[in-house]
């Protein structure tokens, strides 16, 4: 499949803050100006060069007759689910379609779910997203407009607590444009959210989890989902290029902060990966890491050949990992009503 280049165009959000600079200080404009830009664009949200007040007339005109846009994602639709979990589907200037999911927390805070790509390449067999293929990878601005945008999308009162890349798409995949977007999402006059509450989750990409840990200190969440090297090849086609042991000693590596854990999602297929024994060997793989495991009872979706494991058999599993003293939980599925869940992300043919 070939993929798609990105849309060119004008966007004011593709830009860095060093970015936005360097294009004001070529107008003869003040450095402060671009930071006032800045902010507007990405603390604010503000898409109407007009409400930029303390933007010189001159800069704004300056601006529309240059044709600058700002951002290139529209928010369509949202959709939410009995359960409060919000699904917000964009339209991206190309006429692509992406997700990006709201899902609540106590307090009145949300945790923000973003896609990385239009699709996947990734492949991992339970994914929905994954039949879906790649079509392209997101810019940086893409991203960081999910988040912008998101404000919209949010009930009065509320906030999004932790950003979390885990929605369509591999982000390490896109590593640039990935690490791009974390220099706005995580810098205090953009989106201004602490590294300590962004986490990005990756199938496996053994080289760009070493890159990764030199150039930005965040959360890592590595989707393990099988604990020998048979299962996972099967599952997910990318163990085939880093196996298990390749990509453990990649997380051992990994720089992580102080009192900081790394998440270890493994959704539980019935009959494939959800044994006693997977568990028991789960424990062996992860001892001695500052590990929280995540254990996904595997969402449906139509026309795949797994099952979702009965109740029981994923206490069991979950047990076992508990006796031997390792954190591990049961996500509570939400979204599934609106296909937010985990792996359901992606446009549906008839929608
Ligand atoms: S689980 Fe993640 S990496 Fe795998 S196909 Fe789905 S979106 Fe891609």
């Amino acid at each position: 499949m070939s993929i798609r280049p990105n849309p060119p165009e004008r966007s004011l959000t593709e830009l860095s803050r060093q970015g936005l600079r360097d294009l004001l200080l070529s107008w003869g404009e003040p450095r402060y100006r671009a930071d006032q830009l800045y902010r507007w664009l990405f603390q604010r949200g503000v898409r109407d060069v007009e409400q930029m007040t303390d933007l010189s007339k001159s800069l704004r005109r300056h601006l529309r007759e240059n044709e600058y846009t700002i951002g290139r994602v529209t928010l369509e639709k949202v959709r939410e689910s009995i359960d409060g979990t919000r699904k917000l589907q964009f339209r991206l200037a190309d006429g692509a379609a992406i997700e990006s999911v709201l899902i609540p927390m106590p307090g009145g805070l949300f945790t923000q779910c973003l896609s990385s790509q239009v699709g996947c390449a990734m492949d991992c067999q339970f994914c929905y997203t994954g039949t879906l293929g790649l079509s392209r990878h997101l810019t940086s601005g893409e991203m960081i407009d999910q988040v912008v945008r998101a404000a919209d999308g949010l009930p009065p009162g509320s906030r999004i607590d932790h950003i979390v890349y885990m929605g369509m798409g591999e982000p390490l995949h896109n590593f640039d444009a990935v690490v791009a977007s974390l220099g706005v999402i995580c810098d205090p006059d953009g989106c201004g959210y602490s590294h300590k509450r962004v986490t990005i989750s990756t199938s496996g990409l053994v080289p760009q989890i070493d890159k990764l840990g030199r150039v930005a200190p965040v959360n890592l969440a590595i989707s393990l989902n099988a604990s020998n090297d048979e299962v996972r090849n099967q599952i997910m086609p990318v163990n085939k290029r880093w196996n298990i042991d390749a990509l453990i000693e990649a997380v051992r590596r990994y720089p992580l902060p102080p009192r900081r854990k790394l998440t270890f999602e493994y959704v539980l297929l019935g009959g494939v990966n959800d044994t006693d024994d997977d568990a028991r060997r789960l424990v062996k793989l992860l001892v001695g890491l500052p590990a929280r495991i995540n254990i996904i009872p595997w969402n449906p979706f139509e026309g795949t050949r797994f099952l979702r494991p009965a109740d029981e058999r994923v206490r069991s599993f979950q047990r076992i990992l508990l006796d031997r003293g390792l954190t591990a939980t049961v996500r509570v599925t939400k979204g599934l009503d609106i296909d937010a869940a985990c792996g359901q992300l992606g446009e549906r043919p008839s929608a």
